[in-house]
């Protein structure tokens, strides 16, 4: 806070600038829809009578009411507000306020953050509800949030199934969407008409739901008796080491899968080049004397991609890419219809992996959470419900893997944690229906079938119920990087499964000594029990080269020996 002053004093100089250009601003403000404190206001309020003075000013909000803000801001001199009217419906509660006071409000009234069709009648009175209490020359059209959220053009989208495309509106349509609502809405012209609605229901899935019982995501031992089993079935020493799935992805492996895909090599000739790459892979595993085997997922181009391309309900595009951070991006599938799963997914790679080794092979598979937080999701029936779907279909995984003899699951929820409301009062309802979820995608295992999670990026402190009530046999967690400040937490609460905490980063191609590994595991010793501590990195491999991922592991293998002797 003590820089608050000199870091307004420098906002100060900029509108002055810009003002002198003669431009209007719009201030992004998105951390004001976060529940914000009567401090946080306090500082709105200073921040927004000094700046609102010198150019005509806005302030945006979206992804959530702002409510709280709004109140303030209608005191301050600034020119309006942007909200977001399709995710903060909440923000309707001001429109008194905002009708008495002064101020413009550029309505958010087009998705900016999904990739359906408007429904423009609904806009529309939505956006005649708002005239009611703000005369339309205070009013303007706005997507809800910038429109990088969401992929450029359906224009060269030549490959989707029409009836899937029919449902579609990226970002250039949006605009066309304002266009035609902004017609409609100042100038009284008719909207048209509203495409059909393409059928998104299947029959077999609707029946399926019908049948679920609240039985289905409880599994039916208590984790001792699980635990036991599994001490029986997998016999594996203390601090077990094993890696959290993916090997390195070389371009050569890219470039395999890419030719399959685009149909230049048969599909016996890919297989066999994944063969040879698990086959390494495994041969690897082994050589370095790691106690719990992967197949190394490089059939993989993206944990989630890989699942919605073999489930129905899933469709892709040719070009929708979007900012995922930095440079990255992703092309996230698009979930337009009810989810269901022709046939097992993993399986075949499973098996094979299994074969080569006489070790435990952990199946894995993402979890019904982060394939729904990673892909575009139908919007014409509650998110919970389409969860629901998934974990239907990952648990048929899970129960065809433990019956061919695959007992050691893993379930990745890597974005379970970006799902998360961002008011608290959403909060509960999210844990609710993610937490059920997941279960409902495990809760098949048996008894001796041992399941996996893994998270990434998460400050676990404030949703540690949650993660204990998912019940996973064993949680991998991304912990290097904060030592043992985020595992305290499972020591607090008293945390009865196994835990692998990353005992180091992959998020750089730096190598880690076995000193170094060594003291770590040593730390971690201080925080839980040795026989409720599993060894691993902190993440998937696949961003970094073999070089690097051969030493780190080998180095990990050995500090875990050594540690293992003194105990
Ligand atoms: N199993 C995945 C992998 O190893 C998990 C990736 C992730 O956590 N994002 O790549
Ligand atoms: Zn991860």
């Amino acid at each position: 806070m003590s820089l608050y002053d000199p870091l307004l004093a420098q906002y100060v100089s900029l509108l002055e600038v810009l003002k002198s250009l003669g431009a209007e601003i719009v201030m992004h403000e998105p951390s004001l829809v976060c529940d914000p404190t009567p401090y946080d206001l306090s500082l709105l309020k200073i921040a927004y009578d000094r700046l609102g003075t010198l150019a005509p000013l806005w302030v945006a909000t979206y992804f959530e009411h702002s409510n709280e803000a709004t109140n303030v801001l209608v005191h301050t001199p600034i020119k309006g507000l942007y909200l977001d009217f399709v995710h903060g419906e909440k923000n309707s509660e001001s429109l008194e306020v905002l009708g008495k006071s002064d101020k413009h409000v550029s309505v958010g009234i087009i998705n900016g953050r999904n990739v359906w069709k408007n429904d423009l009648s609904a806009s529309l009175k939505t956006l005649n509800t708002i005239a009611h209490y703000i005369p339309k020359e205070r009013l303007s059209l706005n997507s809800s949030c910038s429109l990088q959220h969401v992929p450029y053009t359906l224009r060269h989208e030549t490959t989707l199934d029409p009836d899937v495309k029919m449902l579609l509106s990226f970002a250039e349509e949006k605009l066309t969407e304002l266009s035609i609502l902004s017609k409609a809405f100042f100038g009284n012209e008719k909207i048209g008409e509203q495409p059909h609605n393409t059928s998104r229901t299947d029959p077999a899935v609707q029946a399926r739901l019908s049948l679920l019982q609240s039985g289905d995501t409880k599994r039916p031992y208590p984790f001792a008796l699980r635990q036991e089993a599994a001490h029986d079935l997998f016999d594996l020493p203390l601090l077990p080491t094993t890696t959290i799935g993916s090997f390195p992805q070389t371009a050569d492996i890219r470039k395999i899968r890419q030719e399959f895909k685009k149909g230049l090599i048969s599909r016996e000739i890919y297989e066999n080049e994944m063969k040879n790459a698990i086959r390494d892979c495994v041969e690897f595993q082994e050589s370095i004397d790691l106690d719990v085997l992967v197949h190394g997922e490089f059939e993989r181009n993206d944990m989630v991609e890989y699942f919605g391309e073999q489930l129905s309900g899933f469709a892709f595009s040719s070009n929708g890419w979007v900012q995922s951070y930095g440079s990255r991006c992703v092309k996230p599938p698009l979930l337009y219809g009810d989810v269901s799963r022709p046939h097992p997914m993993t399986l075949e790679w499973s098996l094979f992996a299994q074969s080569l080794t006489t070790r435990p092979m952990k199946g894995m598979l993402t979890g019904p959470v982060t394939i729904l937080n990673w892909s575009f999701v139908r919007d014409d029936q509650p998110r919970s419900l389409t969860a629901t779907q998934i974990a239907l279909a990952i648990r048929d995984e899970v129960d065809d893997l433990q019956r061919s003899g695959i007992k050691m699951i893993q379930v990745d929820e890597a974005a379970f944690k970006e799902g998360y409301p961002l008011r608290r009062e959403k909060r509960a309802e999210y844990e609710k229906w993610a937490l059920e979820s997941f279960l409902l995608s495990t809760a098949v295992a048996e008894r001796d079938t041992q399941i996996h999670t893994h998270m990434c990026y998460s400050e676990f402190t404030d949703i540690i119920k949650t993660i204990e009530a998912m019940d996973a046999d064993v949680i991998s967690i991304e912990t290097s990087r904060s030592g043992n400040r985020l595992l305290k937490i499972f020591a607090e609460v008293g945390y009865a499964q196994e835990v692998g905490p990353g005992v180091y980063d992959i998020h750089s191609p730096r190598i880690p000594s076995v000193e170094e590994m060594e003291k770590q595991i040593r730390a971690l010793l201080e925080v839980l029990p040795a026989d409720q501590l599993w060894i691993n990195p902190d993440c998937g491999l696949k961003t970094r080269g073999w070089a690097e991922t051969k030493a780190a592991l080998e180095n990990m293998v050995k500090a875990t020996k050594r540690v293992r002797q003194t105990l």
